[in-house]
Parts: C-alpha cells; sequence; structure tokens
C-alpha cells in the first residue's frame, strides 16, 4: 500500500491503493526527458537550417551557374559540420536540406518542436505525408490538423492518419503523381550484418508485385519437380533473384561501357573485392575476410570467392602495424593502382565508405603543380570529396604512410589514417609453418 501523502495534485479522487506510485514517477521522468531530447534535437535542426541558408546564399553569390559548381558551397559547409560531429558530410548534406524544408514549409511544426511538443519522429511523418501536398493552403490546412492529433499519438499511429488526410486534400490525380514518383525508382544495397545485405529495389508496384509472383510461382515450381529440395520458398525465390540479376541478359543492348565492345549488357559482371586473410584462406584460421570497405563476411564465402577468382593480388602487410608494405609483381601503373586499393580501400575523406574500385585516384599535390605519380602523392577520392578537394576550401595533405591530413574551410585538422592499418589485429600466435 503507498502512502496518499505521495499522490500528485491531479490524482485527487483516484483510490491511491489502486496506483502505482514508482512506474508514475518514471512515466513523468521518462516523458520530461523525451521532451528535452525533442528540443535538443530542434536546436540541432535550427543549425542545420541555418548552415543551409548560408550555403544557398554563397550559391546564389557564384557567377557561375552549372549545376555541380553551384552545389560546392553547400557541400563544403555539410563536410565541415558532418566532420567535427563524427558524421558522414552525405548525412548531414541531407538533414540540412530537411531542415531547410521544414523551416520553409512547416513552419508551425518547427515551432511545436523548439518547443518539444513533437518529436522527430511526429516531425518526419508530417513531412513525408505534408511534402506531396503543393498547393499553399491544402498544406497549411494539412499542418494545423497533423499537428493537433501529433500531440497525443506515436508518430506510427500518426503516420496512417496522415496518409488519408493527406490523400482527402491532394488537388492532383493519382495518375499525375504516380507519373512523378516513378522518377524515384532505383535500386540500392545495405548491410545488414553476419555477413548478409538487403539488395532494395523501388519500383512501380505493379511491376514490383509482378517480380515478387514470378519468383514465387517458379520457387513452387522447383519445390514441386524436386521434392527433396530442403530450401523454403523464400530462400529459393532468394536464390533465383540472384541467379537472374547476375547471369542473364537485359533485352535492352548498349555498348555503354565496354571498351572492347564484345557481348554487350550481358558481358558485364558484378565486381566484389574482398580482402582475406592468408591463415584463413589456408582454412588455418577462422578469421572472418570482409567485403571491401562494406562489411565483414564468413570464411568459408571468401574460400568459395578465392576458388573462382580470375586473379589475386597479394597484399603484404606488417604484422605489427598492418600497414601496407607491398603488392605482388610490383610493375608500374596497373601495380600502382592495386597497391591504393589495398591501401585506402575506400575513399579516403574523413567518414566516406566508397569503395576503391568507384573512387579516382587523385594527386594529393596537384600533377600541374609539380605532384609525383607516386603513392605517396595519390589517395583514392570518390567523385563527390575529389570536387570537394578540388573546387572548394576543403585541402589535404600526406604525413606519410598513407596517412592524410585534412583541413577544413574553417580551420579544423583531421587525420585519416589508411583502413589497412587498422583492419587486421595481428594474431599473437605463431604461424603453424
Ligand atoms: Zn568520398
Amino acid at each position: 500500500m503507498h502512502s496518499n501523502s505521495f499522490a500528485p495534485a491531479d490524482t485527487v479522487g483516484v483510490d491511491m491503493a489502486d496506483v502505482d506510485v514508482a512506474a508514475r514517477d518514471l512515466a513523468v521522468r521518462f516523458a520530461e526527458a523525451s521532451r528535452v531530447v525533442a528540443r535538443a534535437q530542434a536546436v540541432q535542426a535550427r543549425v542545420l537550417a541555418d548552415a543551409a541558408d548560408l550555403g544557398m546564399r554563397r550559391v546564389a553569390e557564384l557567377a557561375s551557374s552549372s549545376s555541380r559548381e553551384a552545389e560546392l558551397p553547400v557541400r563544403a559547409l555539410a563536410a565541415e559540420l558532418g566532420v567535427a560531429a563524427n558524421m558522414s558530410d552525405r548525412t548531414v548534406q541531407r538533414r540540412m536540406n530537411d531542415a531547410a524544408v521544414l523551416a520553409e514549409a512547416f513552419p508551425a511544426t518547427f515551432d511545436a518542436w523548439d518547443e518539444g511538443r513533437v518529436s522527430a519522429g511526429h516531425v518526419a511523418v508530417i513531412m513525408e505525408h505534408g511534402l506531396p501536398l503543393t498547393d499553399v493552403e491544402a498544406r497549411a490546412e494539412f499542418e494545423a490538423a497533423a499537428l493537433a492529433r501529433a500531440e497525443g499519438t506515436t508518430p506510427g499511429r500518426l503516420g496512417s492518419t496522415l496518409a488519408r488526410l493527406a490523400e482527402s486534400l491532394q488537388p492532383r490525380t493519382l495518375t499525375e503523381r504516380h507519373q512523378e514518383a516513378r522518377a524515384s525508382r532505383g535500386a540500392c544495397v545495405r548491410d545488414i550484418g553476419d555477413g548478409m545485405a538487403e539488395f532494395i529495389s523501388t519500383q512501380p508496384a505493379v511491376l514490383a508485385h509482378a517480380m515478387h509472383d514470378r519468383i514465387t510461382q517458379q520457387a513452387h515450381a522447383i519445390k514441386k519437380a524436386d521434392p527433396t529440395d530442403t530450401r523454403t520458398v523464400d530462400q529459393i525465390r532468394a536464390d533465383l533473384v540472384a541467379d537472374m540479376l547476375l547471369t542473364t541478359t537485359p533485352c535492352v543492348e548498349t555498348d555503354a561501357g565496354l571498351s572492347d565492345g564484345v557481348g554487350g549488357l550481358g558481358a558485364i559482371r558484378g565486381i566484389v573485392n574482398v580482402t582475406v586473410p592468408a591463415l584463413a584462406l589456408a582454412g588455418v584460421t577462422d578469421e572472418p575476410a570482409e567485403l571491401v570497405g562494406r562489411c565483414p563476411i564468413d570464411p568459408a564465402t571468401a574460400r568459395a570467392l578465392a576458388g573462382h577468382a580470375t586473379g589475386w593480388d597479394r597484399v603484404l602487410a606488417d604484422p605489427i602495424t598492418g600497414c601496407v608494405l607491398a603488392v605482388d609483381r610490383y610493375t608500374p601503373s596497373a601495380d600502382m593502382k592495386r597497391f591504393l586499393r589495398a591501401r585506402d580501400q575506400h575513399c579516403r575523406f574523413p567518414g566516406c565508405r566508397q569503395p576503391a574500385h568507384r573512387c579516382d585516384r587523385d594527386h594529393t599535390l596537384d600533377y600541374a603543380l609539380g605532384g609525383e605519380t607516386s603513392t605517396c602523392n595519390l589517395a583514392c577520392l570518390c567523385k563527390r570529396h575529389h570536387t570537394l578537394k578540388g573546387e572548394t576550401a576543403w585541402t589535404v595533405r600526406q604525413l606519410g604512410g598513407g596517412v592524410l591530413e585534412w583541413t577544413s574551410p574553417g580551420g579544423h585538422v583531421y587525420i585519416d589514417k589508411p583502413p589497412s592499418a587498422i583492419r587486421f589485429t595481428p594474431n599473437t600466435d605463431p604461424p603453424p609453418f
């Protein structure tokens, strides 16, 4: 039995024998802490909105209007904020954009967030469903109704309510909107751990359901033809997707991207770079291998891939520091590329993970300014960060051993060490030979 003397004022009239005061107190503290978090996130978003605003003003001052250059002041700022807070500059740039849109299109929502009346989750749902409303009056009506509902419910529940509300306020037909939505189709990969990743393709709904139906019918046909097949229908679906995407030839033909002009699209093969510790390759240890720059993969998969590989680069690494010392069969050009790919593994801008095979080999000191074509003056940079280095006030120099020193336009200095130096911790056991 709890003592009534602890009862909060608003429980007068409630039989305090039924009230769990401890739980009630925790709930009050949790709600208050959540409001503090919401207010702090709103403060962060205000900073990002200010950054977006400054970036756009700098863009407006540019004489050139080429779309690639026009975005550069925004990118340089996103990188300045991102590196300072240990966040990817792409993420910061996306959030700067979101914050600017929120300030512009949903000012009342931003105010409610400032006051901790709604959370980041509510804000995201309001933006998701409200942005397709291009009519200013319809959007204002939507925002007022959305805020009234948001303060008493979870983001998840708010989402389904707002989807119906937005549809009812939408002046454009579904046909018109679908034409625009089709432009967002795409495909991407998301790592989910344990050596697995999701392949996600965004398609028009009719195509997506037809694709799923086709592989489902095929999976059932396979099960029927071979009752001893122990795979589940879902597993066979996944195997069929991989089989078809990796081996079949699309019906669209083009010479694009094929220098020898032989074979068309069907001749293009998927490429992945895998790093395997030598002892794991030999089956002596079970250390994980790595899908370079992405995620660890299991040694059995790595050994199977090694058996089918058309070529190998043997990387000799310092057993203590892990620094890459040399790559076998070293001859200029091709070997320098192999060396850089092994040393850098991904783009060398702080925080970027774009794999080396999709990066440019950048001369740290420009070739035109006397920079050598050697591995101590070359580093892998993705297109985005190559441009950032070349065309904004971001600067970089090499400190030796592949270590890069970046200086932001704001004067902050960041050291980026080659990932190869921190990849594999040497086994303390002596090798068995
Ligand atoms: Zn990059």
